[in-house]
């Protein structure tokens, strides 16, 4: 799983002097990580994207803003038309399991990515920052705008027939993929279903 390589790849490439503390360090945080729940208020996204900078900017002060992890994009595309088998196969599931994968795929391996950064950049770094930092990424993750069809069993869609996770509904109330209804609409502008007349 990407977080697990992203933890052996960032224990690889460190090649300080310091190595047995930084390697006792990445064990702490990595069990820190895969302990770590949501918190139970998630904060809207505008406030996560604050307390993250701000926390970011105590922990790395020279980050590039585009460093700076965000989950936005997942909220718009079709997991199957991301890239990634073990997303599609997570947000099959519903319920929630597609944003646990985020954290997985996406915010975990980050996270091992910006220690490596930061010890390499600033020297020895302590386990509570980071686990604040973390806190506020992984309450960002479940912070985003995720369609119902993330907490519940994706409908499928009736033109390709494979799960939707973020349902494009007409007016007439059908929903389908985007590009499926978008591909549909470009020749006959009616819906697949009902045949109620319909542009893009
Ligand atoms: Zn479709
Ligand atoms: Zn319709």
């Amino acid at each position: 799983m990407e977080d697990e390589n992203a933890f052996a790849l960032n224990l690889a490439l460190y090649q300080g002097a310091d190595l047995g503390d930084y390697i006792n360090f990445m064990m702490q945080l990595r069990s820190s990580l895969n302990a770590l729940k949501p918190g139970e208020v998630i904060a809207l996204e505008s406030i996560y994207t604050v307390d993250l900078v701000e926390q970011m900017q105590q922990l790395l002060p020279n980050l590039d803003p585009r460093d700076i992890p965000t989950f936005e994009s997942f909220a718009y595309f079709e997991p199957a038309n991301v890239f990634h088998d073990y997303l599609e196969q997570e947000a099959s599931k519903g319920k929630g399991a597609f944003i646990e994968a985020v954290w997985i795929v996406m915010g975990k391996p980050k996270l091992y990515n910006l220690l490596h950064r930061a010890w390499t950049e600033h020297g020895p770094q302590t386990l509570a920052p980071w686990m604040k930092l973390a806190q506020i990424v992984l309450n960002g993750c479940y912070g985003q705008k995720w369609s119902d069809s993330v907490f519940q069993l994706p409908d499928s869609c009736p033109i390709c027939l494979t799960p939707i996770h973020w349902p494009q509904r007409t007016q007439c109330g059908h929903v389908f993929h985007t590009r499926c209804l978008s591909q549909h609409l470009d020749i006959y502008h009616t819906c697949p279903l009902c045949r109620a007349s319909h542009t893009h």
